[in-house]
């Protein structure tokens, strides 16, 4: 990574030109002058697997980039002030005109992308009311028995789903594992 591709080349406390520094296992950015060091922080984002009684679960196809058209489950970035927990209900809230409450913490994912990271806290909960309404975040949306699911754009919605499945699956008991 070259200075240019940095979000930092001036110091933004004293506005000394940066410099790279080799820091743990990268070179960053960093202040000859003073200790800034622009380091690169993970985005925290959530997924919420919103419910219904018949375990249906909550999807929408997307209004806005990335992946605009493509179906997804309701999330979005986490703020810097807020529980991830909260910004799981949030999400849902702005995107589907639905409440729900993020019973669970079903898992946490990592998506590495070329110069960024994304970690994906992903929960679970019902509706507790609400109607599907699309709007600018969604141009369609309902709830879907996890066979018919909508093929999901991004890979850690997919992986989160089947993580969900795989531990409901667990739940109704061992009868079920030994076939
Ligand atoms: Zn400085």
């Amino acid at each position: 990574m070259g200075l240019i591709e940095a979000a930092f080349r001036f110091c933004p406390l004293c506005g000394t030109a940066l410099r790279l520094r080799r820091v743990e296992a990268h070179e960053l950015p960093a202040c000859p002058a003073c200790d800034f060091v622009a380091f690169r922080d993970p985005k925290v984002v959530v997924a919420m697997i919103a419910h219904d009684p018949a375990g249906r679960v909550l999807a929408l196809r997307r209004g806005i980039a990335p992946a605009r058209g493509e179906w997804a489950l309701p999330g979005g970035y986490v703020d810097f002030d807020e529980h991830p927990a909260r910004s799981a209900e949030r999400e849902c809230w702005e995107e589907t005109g639905c409440r729900v409450v993020a019973e669970r913490l079903e898992g946490v994912h990592h998506v590495g992308l070329p110069h960024a990271g994304l970690i994906v806290l992903a929960y679970s909960g019902p509706v507790l009311e609400g109607i599907p309404t699309t709007g600018p975040e969604a141009l369609e949306l309902g709830f879907f028995a996890p066979p018919a699911l909508p093929e999901l754009a991004f890979t850690s919605h997919r992986e989160v789903v089947a993580a969900w499945l795989a531990a409901r699956a667990g739940a109704l008991g061992p009868s079920t594992l030994q076939g």
